[in-house]
């Protein structure tokens, strides 16, 4: 076993500068072309020990450390790093949260806390963007604590500040943190490396930190096995000119050999297929002619990202495990090595909404928020909406599950024609908190639209007054003029009088010379009524309520009434309960 370089992913809110911070620790070792130089893989970054030190200097001094580098995985910002796995766990083995010290917590960077605390990887918090500061004077590739000595009283204090701001903003996220040169324990406190991708300062506190952590805290998880069968997760799945689809993979474990079987998962079942080449990002200055950007290599060891050339990977996808197999006896155990990590943990009901995330990661990430939002899930599955979805979920009973959380994916074109055919919400963003609350909107307004569909078939109160002086005609059907005291009348509608008897039936409102087809209250208009003889039944002057049932009663308690029409409701109780005392209960 020896230790291998941890695995950091660097995550973060859109612009707060995760480019920027591998661009910097890339950078910073360029002027120097001497070994231990910082190589570019396949997806990743690998920061050797002896280029730490060049770039820490004094901050280092007086201290060894066993981890031979760190190997970073670079962002190209649509993939949720924090959700890749390994072996059930994060890929990861530590991160870097980048927050821009101006703007604080974005919904993004809390997103990514909250993944990896889910995952148990441990993190540092990059309050990136110190040069902003107001006043701040630069000291180019300083580190943070030195430059910080260099700044007058005022910018130290705002710089406080902002650190105030974030170890407030991230109390109330339930994580304890602090200046890094001010935490004692680093197990229960998070530390903030102040520092400026833009200038360089605070890197070395950075890179420090890091090694420091991992040293002390990730000894176990990150020895290898250099001897072993390879482990790998796949980042992408790329189409490369001449060599057909390839993977980009980080292997954090064993190593990988041309020509060696190996196992990979996909969207349907796992495949083995033998490795054609593995390949290497060629320095810049070795690059005679663009199609010659890969040295080709016969074997690779963990930690390292590369890309595997092979037959067959059409179905894989991102997130998927890799797996080596020793010889062809260990085939069928690895095969189901490889499908055992490719179930996804998620619990699923038989009745609830269709989730589709880009990786096992994130589907499992978005499952554990929608449990915690009380969601039901019906169906997961990793990939971009396509047209089957959107089918599958039109099938389903009621309307509130007819909805495709999409999580970090694309929606394929035939997948959008269908969606204009079928009545299935698509919800679609790159943040979990907006996919939940863009549902719970949904299903407030889906709410509403029933209640007003509802609206039409339930009865709703009313209180009529037969007018003066209107009466058009005395029976068959009568038609007098009635003003609406409040509530609302439909045709159709059964009139009630207030001792109990029956006032005949609506046959028809007339405004003018429209047919309407409700009156509300206030609204004057002659009414056609069955079933009654003006001067018998009906009179001026009388008062009538539209008449319910006792079950429509009880559903109305639940929508939203006007004060006055509960009034009336009160008063129809009354009339109802003198002859059937539990009307409406
Ligand atoms: P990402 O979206 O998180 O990868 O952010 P980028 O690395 O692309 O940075 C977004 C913008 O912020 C770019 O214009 C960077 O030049 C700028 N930026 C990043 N880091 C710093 C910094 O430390 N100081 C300043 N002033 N600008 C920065
Ligand atoms: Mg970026």
């Amino acid at each position: 076993m020896v230790t291998r370089q941890p695995i950091v992913s660097v995550l973060g809110h859109v612009d707060h500068g995760k480019t920027s911070v591998l661009d910097r620790i890339r950078g910073s070792s360029v002027a120097d072309r001497e070994a231990g130089k910082i190589t570019q893989h396949i997806g990743a970054t690998e920061v050797p020990m002896d280029a730490i030190e060049r770039v820490c200097g004094k901050l280092m001094e007086g201290r060894s450390f066993k981890v031979p580098g760190l190997l970073f995985i670079d962002t190209p910002g649509h993939r949720a790093f924090a959700t890749l796995r390994a072996r059930g766990g994060a890929l990861a083995d530590i991160a870097v949260v980048v927050v821009d010290i101006q703007e604080g917590l974005m919904p993004q960077t809390r997103e990514a806390i909250r993944i990896l605390r889910q995952n148990q990887t441990p993190f540092v918090v990059a309050a990136n963007k110190i040069d902003r500061l107001h006043g701040w004077d630069t000291h180019e590739d300083q580190p943070f604590i030195v430059s910080l000595q260099e700044q007058t009283d005022e910018v130290q204090d705002r710089l406080q500040e902002g650190m105030w701001e974030l170890i407030g903003a991230l109390h109330d996220e339930g994580i304890q943190a602090d200046r890094y040169d001010r935490i004692d324990d680093f197990t229960k406190t998070v530390a903030l490396v102040p520092m400026s991708a833009l200038t360089g300062e605070g890197l070395a506190d950075l890179l420090l930190v890091l090694t420091g952590l991992a040293q002390r805290y990730l000894e176990e998880s990150i020895q290898a096995d250099l001897d072993a069968p390879g482990k790998a997760t796949v980042l992408e799945v790329k189409e490369e000119k001449g060599l057909g689809p390839t993977l980009d993979v980080i292997l954090y474990d064993g190593k990988l050999e041309k020509g060696q079987t190996i196992v990979v998962g996909t969207s349907k079942h796992p495949v083995a297929t033998p490795i054609r080449a593995l390949l290497k990002p060629k320095p810049l200055d070795e690059i005679r002619d663009p199609s010659d950007r890969f040295t080709d290599f016969d074997e690779v060891m963990a930690a390292s990202g590369l890309k595997v050339v092979a037959p067959d990977l059409e179905d894989v996808t991102p997130g998927a495990p890799l797996y080596a197999v020793r010889d062809e006896d260990h085939l069928e155990e690895v095969r189901e090595m490889v499908a055992s990590e490719l179930k996804a943990d998620i619990k699923l009901a038989d009745d609830g909404v269709l989730i589709k995330a880009d990786t096992l990661g994130s589907l499992e990430a978005l499952a554990f928020e929608a449990k915690d939002a009380e969601i039901p899930i019906r169906s997961a599955r990793v990939g971009n909406v396509s047209k089957r979805d959107v089918i599958e979920s039109s099938t389903y009973n009621e309307p509130e599950e007819r909805v495709i959380f999409a999580f970090n994916v694309d929606i394929l074109p035939d997948a959008k024609e269908a969606l204009r055919e079928h009545e299935v919400e698509l919800l679609h963003s790159d943040i979990i908190y907006e996919l939940l609350d863009d549902y719970e909107a949904f299903q407030e307004d889906l709410k509403a639209r029933l209640e007003a569909e509802a609206r039409q078939d339930i009865v709703f109160p009313g209180k009529l007054l037969f007018l003066r002086n209107h009466t058009f005609r005395v029976s068959k059907p009568a038609i007098f003029g009635i003003r609406v005291l409040s509530g609302r009348v439909r045709p159709g509608q059964r009139l009630i009088r207030e001792d109990g008897r029956s006032a005949g039936t609506v046959k028809s409102l007339r405004s003018g010379e429209d047919v309407v087809d409700e009156a509300r209250a206030g609204d004057e208009i002659a009414m056609a009524v069955a079933g009654v003889t003006v001067g018998r039944q009906v009179n001026e002057d009388e008062v009538y309520y539209v008449d319910m049932p006792g079950s429509d009663f009880k559903a109305l308690r639940d929508f939203d009434l006007s004060h006055d029409e509960r009034e009336v409701m009160n008063e129809l109780a009354d009339i109802k309960r003198d002859e059937e005392p539990f009307w409406g209960m």
